[in-house]
Parts: C-alpha cells; sequence; structure tokens
C-alpha cells in the first residue's frame, strides 16, 4: 500500500470528523501577546503560567551560560553530558521541594514515560486515572505492568481495585495533580492514605501546579500539605518555569535508581546549557516573587467566576489557571475559538481524542502576565459570544 494513499485517506476522515489538526506560526510578545499571520493576539492557550518564558532575566541567565560553556551538553547525561550547569540545576530542584536529591529529563513528557516504566514491571501493578496524561498513561503501557485505569478520581473505585492487589510485586498509583483538561486537582490525601493502607508508591505529576501552588509555589503536595515517603513528585520546568525539560525529585536511593534505570533519561542527551542556566533563575524567581501566583489566582477566580455567571458551563471542580469551558460538539468548539480569535483572542479548543466525545471544550489558561485590560476583553468578549451562540 503506498504511504501516500493511506496518509490521504486517514486525513480526510478526520478532516469530515472536525477532528484534523492544523498547526500555526507563533510569534511569541510580552505581556501574554503573540503575534499569527501578522494578527496580536491575546494569548489565553500557553502554558506560561507565571510570565517566565519571556522575562528578560531568564534569557539574560541562557546567553551568560551559553556564552560560558555552549549550546547543547554534548552527550548523554552518564557520559559526559552533566555538566555543572546540570548538577546546580539538581541541587536548585532539591532544595526547591525540600527533598534529598533531584534527577532531570529532557521533558516533562520523558520523565513520566522513564520514572513510572522504571518503578514497575511485568511483575507489579500499576493504578491511572482515566483523565492523566499521556505521557503517564504511555508510561503504565511501556512499564508491561498490569494496567487498571480508574474512573477519574473515584477513590472508591481504585481502593476496589487495590484490594485485589496484594499479590503483586510492586503497586503503584500514578495521577496528574491538576488536570490539564479539567482543571480540577486530584485527590491528594485520599490516594496517600490508599498507598500507605494498600503499601503501594504514588507517582504525582505536578506539571501544571508547579510554581502556581502552595505558599512557596511547589506545587499542590504543598498545598494540600500532603507529604510521604511513598510519593514520587514529577515536574516540568516548561510550564509555570517558562523553559524546557523534566525532574523527579525524592530520596537519594529513588533518585539513584532513576539515574540507573529510567530510559529517556539514560539514552538521551542532557538538556541543553541555556534550558538549564534559564530554569535555575526561574526556580529563584519562583522563591522570591510569590505575587506572581497571587497575582495569578485572583485573575483565575475572577475569570472563572464571571463566565459560571455569564452561564457557561464550567466543571465547579475547576480551580486554579486552567479555565474549561464545555461546549459539547466539536464543531461548535471549533466556531466559538473562531470568533473569540476574530476579537484577537487565543483560546485552546480541545476535541477528541484529547477528550471524550461530546465533551469538547475551550480552555482558558490564564497567565500573570496578563494584564487587568486583556482579561477584561476576554469576559466582555465572551459575555457577547454567550448572548450570540445558542447553546
Ligand atoms: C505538559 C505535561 C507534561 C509534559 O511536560 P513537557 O515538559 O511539556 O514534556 C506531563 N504531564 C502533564 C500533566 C502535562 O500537562
Amino acid at each position: 500500500m503506498s504511504l501516500m494513499n493511506w496518509t490521504q485517506a486517514e486525513l480526510a476522515r478526520l478532516r469530515d470528523q472536525n477532528l484534523l489538526r492544523d498547526r500555526r506560526e507563533v510569534h511569541p510578545l510580552p505581556a501574554g501577546k503573540c503575534v499569527v499571520s501578522g494578527r496580536t493576539f491575546v494569548n489565553f492557550a500557553s502554558n506560561d503560567y507565571l510570565g517566565l518564558a519571556g522575562d528578560p532575566r531568564l534569557a539574560d541567565a541562557a546567553v551568560a551560560a551559553m556564552k560560558e560553556s555552549g549550546t547543547g551538553a554534548r552527550a548523554s547525561p552518564l557520559v559526559t553530558g552533566r555538566t555543572s550547569w546540570h548538577v546546580q540545576l539538581e541541587q536548585a530542584l532539591a532544595e526547591f521541594k525540600q527533598s534529598e536529591s533531584a534527577i532531570l529529563f529532557p521533558t516533562g513528557f520523558a520523565a513520566n514515560l522513564g520514572t513510572v516504566a522504571a518503578l514497575v514491571g511485568p511483575e507489579d501493578v500499576v493504578f491511572c486515572d482515566r483523565l492523566n496524561h499521556a505521557s503517564l498513561i504511555d508510561g503504565c503501557r511501556l512499564s508491561r505492568a498490569t494496567f487498571r485505569v480508574y474512573p477519574h478520581r473515584d477513590v472508591a473505585a481504585l481502593e476496589r481495585e487495590l484490594r485485589k492487589a496484594g499479590h503483586y510485586r510492586r503497586r503503584l498509583i500514578v495521577t496528574d495533580s491538576l488536570f490539564s483538561m479539567d482543571g480540577d486537582h486530584a485527590p491528594l490525601h485520599e490516594l496517600n492514605e490508599l498507598a500507605s493502607t494498600w503499601d503501594a508508591m504514588l507517582l504525582v505529576d505536578e506539571a501544571h501546579a508547579t510554581g502556581v501552588f502552595g505558599t512557596r509555589g511547589t506545587g499542590l503536595l504543598e498545598q494540600q500539605n500532603v507529604h510521604s515517603d511513598r510519593i514520587i513528585p514529577v515536574g516540568t520546568l516548561s510550564k509555570g518555569l517558562g523553559g524546557q525539560g523534566g525532574f523527579v525529585t525524592g530520596p537519594q536511593s529513588l533518585i539513584d535508581w532513576l539515574w540507573n534505570s529510567a530510559r529517556t533519561q539514560i539514552f538521551s542527551t542532557a538538556l541543553s546549557i541555556p534550558a538549564c542556566a534559564a530554569a535555575i533563575t526561574a526556580i529563584s524567581i519562583v522563591r522570591s516573587e510569590p505575587e506572581r501566583r497571587v497575582r495569578l489566582l485572583q485573575i483565575s477566580e475572577r475569570v472563572r467566576l464571571e463566565l459560571s455567571e455569564q452561564g457557561w458551563t464550567i466543571p465547579a471542580e475547576s480551580q486554579g489557571p486552567v479555565i474549561p469551558i464545555v461546549i459539547g460538539a466539536a464543531e461548535t468548539t471549533m466556531q466559538l475559538a473562531k470568533q473569540l480569535e476574530e476579537q484577537g483572542i487565543l483560546a485552546g479548543a480541545i476535541r477528541p481524542p484529547t477528550v471524550p466525545k461530546g465533551t469538547s471544550r475551550l480552555r482558558i489558561s490564564l497567565s500573570a502576565a496578563h494584564s487587568d485590560e486583556d482579561v477584561s476583553a476576554l469576559i466582555t468578549t465572551l459575555n457577547e459570544l454567550r448572548r450570540r451562540f445558542p447553546l
């Protein structure tokens, strides 16, 4: 069969179902704005929660490091790729998360994939929230452990599964802390209690929560005051921290084990030097400028409240900077996103297979960099659309 034939047929099928994804070229600007096809937009579809991706202090740190040590790490970390920049970043992360040690990965995706597969294998069982990020799901599959998916945030269903899992060598529960498509939080206390009762490990992916939640800005485990030596926290440098790369923090033995077994780290070139330097600066800003996360959560609550009053369907459990507006049909969702674009607003339009059929949604992601005027424009524009669109 020719490659052209089947790829064209598959793409036509996606187009018919309104599920074809196409790409755009984006030129980032300060203050949460960007230019696409010559037009300026306010970007409510980024994960730059604290506005650090465009912060000149990160860029300066990256440039200075590059001038000193070059761009690439030149090797995988166990060979010669773990430079003094990497070591400094590991130490900054361990201190930030009040952990004994830290290990870096090329991306958050690689951190999840490599860590899950390093913690469990064919003699083990892994329990996965149905709405977990693709990287956790793929990690579960890759591990070849028995794979149990439990309904979203359903601790009773999870416990029923755990009860039946005593004969496995090891048990691992994996969860996002802030779920990126619904904006809601994992029941971390309950999950930790179940892990303790049923002798399981608990991997918590803080990708969207790092820099955003908690008095010190380390995430939802901190905000919900959940601590245990059974917990494996994973994070990314690519969202709130404005850079690139993934990481795991924890006790020395866990980190040493990942250095010896996480294949996405062992067999991949170490993070680039500017990425390390930018992240070191980002962590120090998160620590010294808590006002960024305070503002972010304030504007998030303002938008959530006003949009609910306008009559949009916002999941009641959603909290924080990710605000899903559930529309239903993929086609209507795309039309709404287009209308917003005409008003200079970019919002995420999330369709199957990313979310279940019939729950397509707009996703508003706020940033501390957004101005009050831009937030007001978002609220006003959505109010006008709400009146015009028969939903
Ligand atoms: C974005 C995301 C990741 C992947 O992180 P990257 O650094 O972008 O690869 C992992 N988990 C969750 C929950 C995410 O939202």
